[in-house]
C-alpha cells in the first residue's frame, strides 16, 4: 500500500484486498483488455470491511492510479468535481 498516509492507518491492515494479488488492483486500463481486473477488484472492495475509509483516503490523496474504495481513477476524478467546490 502507498505510504502517504497522514492519518490512521489502522484501516489499510483490515482491507479486503491484502488477500488477492495486487495487479488486480491496478488494471492496465478500466475498459477493454483490463476490464476484467477492474470489475474485480471493484466487486472484492464491495466486501471490504474499510471501504470507506480506504475511498476517503483515495479522494484526499488524489490517487491517480488504481481501485480504491471500489472506484476506478476516472470515477474518482468525478467524485471529487463533484464534492470539492470550484475555487
Ligand atoms: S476498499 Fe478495496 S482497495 Fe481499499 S482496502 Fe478495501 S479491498 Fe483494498
Amino acid at each position: 500500500m502507498n505510504r502517504l498516509y497522514h492519518e490512521s492507518e489502522d484501516w489499510v491492515a483490515q482491507g479486503a484486498c491484502r488477500r488477492y494479488d495486487p495487479e488486480i488492483f491496478f488494471p492496465v486500463s478500466t475498459t477493454g483488455p483490463g476490464r476484467q481486473d477492474a470489475d474485480l477488484a471493484k466487486a472484492i472492495c464491495r466486501t471490504c470491511p474499510v471501504r470507506q475509509e480506504c475511498l476517503r483516503w483515495a479522494l484526499r490523496a488524489g490517487e491517480a492510479h488504481g481501485v480504491w474504495g471500489a472506484t476506478t481513477p476516472e470515477e474518482r476524478r468525478y467524485l471529487r468535481r463533484e464534492l470539492v467546490p470550484a475555487s
